[in-house]
């Protein structure tokens, strides 16, 4: 592990996994990720449910994709509601996986 990095992320969640790969891919900065689980799958805080911009913005592999559907439920209190939309369940420790696999590949450091 190198002791100075340009930019060092705290926490390997979606957020800090997307914009690590992100800045690794269409930079030169050098960047660690610093995450406090042994394991970036370790992350159990979502249970994957996203939609399309997700899926194609962060242009993810079919691989992580673990069901789709065309319509959606959108409950609050006292109110429901079904909409036809493309939505995506995600594996979403295999997700965190691939974002880190995939940011160690454009250069940048992970570190559990
Ligand atoms: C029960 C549940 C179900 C959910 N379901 C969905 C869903 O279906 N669809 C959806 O879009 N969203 C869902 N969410 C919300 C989703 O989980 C969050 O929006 C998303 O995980 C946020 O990503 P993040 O990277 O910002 O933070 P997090 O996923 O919380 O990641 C933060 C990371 O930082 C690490 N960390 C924390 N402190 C430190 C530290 N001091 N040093 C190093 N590392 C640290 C943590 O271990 C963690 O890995 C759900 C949330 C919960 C709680």
């Amino acid at each position: 592990m190198q002791r100075h990095y340009d930019i060092v992320v705290a926490g390997g969640g979606p957020s800090g996994l997307q914009f690590a790969r992100t800045v690794a891919a269409r930079s030169d900065y050098s960047v660690a990720v610093l995450e406090a689980n042994d394991d970036l799958s370790e992350n159990d805080t979502s249970t994957g449910g996203t939609f399309r911009q997700i899926v194609e913005g962060y242009d993810l592999p079919e691989s992580v994709v673990m069901d789709t559907t065309d319509a959606v439920e959108f409950e609050g209190s006292g109110s429901w509601a079904c909409l036809p939309v493309e939505a995506y369940v995600l594996d979403f420790p295999a997700f965190l996986e691939f974002l880190g696999e995939d940011a160690e590949r454009e250069g940048a450091e992970i570190h559990t």
